[in-house]
């Protein structure tokens, strides 16, 4: 049976890739009908926080995601927190230790430092030399009066290290790349390499899929998962699968600091869950080549990690929004208008909440569906109707308002006056024969009148809007507009 984990660090908000490699993990879980195990990975004290990790648990609720095993819902290999883990994981370095598989290495920075130096001035590989290795017991005593504190470092085998990668084929290092390398720190912390394998190896994880950011750290896992089945620690090796890259801005990798990378701009910005994980998962896989829209139980049912291209993904702002607006389409209409309620209501909205009025909200808010690429441009397009005066955006004003366009004004004005109110139709007949009146087409002799009404230069349809806020109104802030 498939067993895939999804292991974050609670270490500031959650980011793009961190999601992707979720989505990824979760989707081929599902596809596999396997056990998806949420574990996290807060052995770093100086950088984990509470918070960080309640984030984490909300962001993977918001998104939609359920797991199997893990936080909240427990499971036969609980606890799911490495800092509760503790005691398993310095019971394992210590049978590595006492089995010879890892040792004490006595070096201090210092010194690593020197000789790392001098390998690179030889040309020389200039990873770990192996001082450490084969110390007496006499060596050891005298580092250890001299008040030294080891760490405790894992013996890579010499031998070349080939595996082959669900998403890149057959991947060799050889062993002169991939030293020796620290799984204990000397204060007696594990480290990530240490405690990241044990875990997949107890909790018995059938497929890694992981960012390729950690495919030099899988040569180093598989020969430590070598020395756990010899222990009887691990019963098999995980298949790996490196996720590729996201670039961002300027084909740079798009990294956890970056603003556009942060998860929760997505949610502020009103991405729909569903809209942001169709769009993540088109980073390095595809439905099909002419399908850029779908839903999660689509891309579920076709998920194949063999189908995942090795090749950097770039990350289109552009294209997530207009993905997500495609799913904002497809929301039935009633969640839509769910959906916008954060936006409506205090303390988000800019207007009274005793000045919103549904009736209007009910009106407006199909054609607000139709054209929104993120939920949060709700406010501007219909606070027209909601707030006592048009909240005036100056540079849309400077530009709808040029000369010739209170004489525009005062005619449309007139031909609104003796319009059916009642008839969008009606109003955008007035408003052409005032642009007529003028010589002007409709877009040019209905900018002034958008502006003095909604105070901004584009919006929803205009007669609609008209409509919808009333005649009363509508003619009230055309006469400001002229005064
Ligand atoms: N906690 C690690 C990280 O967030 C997990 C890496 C892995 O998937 O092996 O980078």
């Amino acid at each position: 049976p498939v067993r895939v984990r999804f292991c974050p660090s609670p270490t500031g908000n959650p980011h793009v890739g961190l999601v992707r490699t979720a989505l990824f993990n979760w989707a081929f879980a599902r596809h596999n009908k396997g056990t998806l195990v949420f574990r996290i990975e807060d052995t770093d004290a100086a950088r984990d926080s509470e918070e960080s990790y309640d984030q984490l648990l909300d962001s993977m609720r918001w998104l939609g995601f359920d797991w199997d095993e893990g936080p909240e819902v427990g499971g036969p290999h609980a606890p799911y927190r490495q800092s509760q883990r503790m005691d398993l994981y310095k019971d394992v370095a210590q049978k590595l230790l006492d089995a010879g598989r890892a040792y004490y290495c006595y070096c201090s920075t210092e010194e690593l430092d020197a000789r790392r130096d001098a390998a690179r001035a030889a040309g020389k590989p200039s990873g770990y030399d192996g001082h450490c290795r084969e110390l007496t017991a006499e060596q050891k005593q005298a580092y250890e009066t001299e008040g030294r504190k080891p760490i405790v470092r894992f013996r890579m085998p010499d031998e070349t290290i080939t595996f082959t990668d669900l998403v890149r084929g057959d991947i060799t290092y050889e062993p002169e790349n991939v030293p020796d390398y620290g799984i204990v720190r000397a204060n007696g912390a594990p480290l990530y390499t240490l405690v990241n394998p044990v875990d997949d190896a107890l909790m018995e994880i059938t497929h890694v899929l992981r960012g390729e950011d950690l495919l030099s750290s899988t040569p180093r896992q598989i020969a430590l998962y070598a020395a756990l089945a010899d222990l009887g620690i691990a019963k098999q090796t995980p298949l790996f699968g490196h996720l590729p890259y996201v670039m961002g801005e300027g084909n740079k990798k798009l990294s956890k600091r970056d603003p556009q990378a942060s998860l929760n701009l997505y949610r502020e910005r009103g991405f729909l869950p569903e809209g942001l994980l169709n769009y993540l998962s088109l980073l390095g896989w595809s439905l099909a080549a002419d399908r850029d829209i779908f839903s999660i139980d689509e891309m579920v049912a076709a998920f194949d990690i063999a189908d995942v291209q090795p090749n950097p993904a770039r990350f289109d702002l552009k294209k997530c929004e207009s993905i997500n607006g495609d799913h904002i389409r497809m929301l039935d209409p009633k969640d839509f208008a769910a959906r916008c309620e954060p936006w409506l209501k205090a303390p988000v909205a800019p207007w009274a909440p005793e000045d919103f009025d549904e009736a209007k909200w009910a009106a407006i808010a199909p054609h607000a569906q139709t054209r929104l690429k993120v939920l949060s441009e709700i406010t501007d397009n219909v606070d027209f109707l909601f707030l006592p005066e048009p909240a005036v955006d100056e540079a849309s004003w400077t530009k709808a308002m040029k000369e010739g366009s209170d004489a525009l004004l005062r005619t449309a004005r007139e031909k609104l006056e003796s319009a059916d109110w009642t008839s969008p139709e009606s109003l955008k007949e007035a408003v052409l024969a005032a642009g007529e009146a003028h010589g002007l087409k409709l877009g040019k002799a209905q900018a002034p009148v958008r502006v003095a009404v909604t105070g901004r230069t584009v919006g929803l349809p205009l007669f609609e809007s008209l409509e919808i806020l009333g005649k009363d109104k509508a003619l009230t802030r055309i006469d400001a507009a002229l005064a």
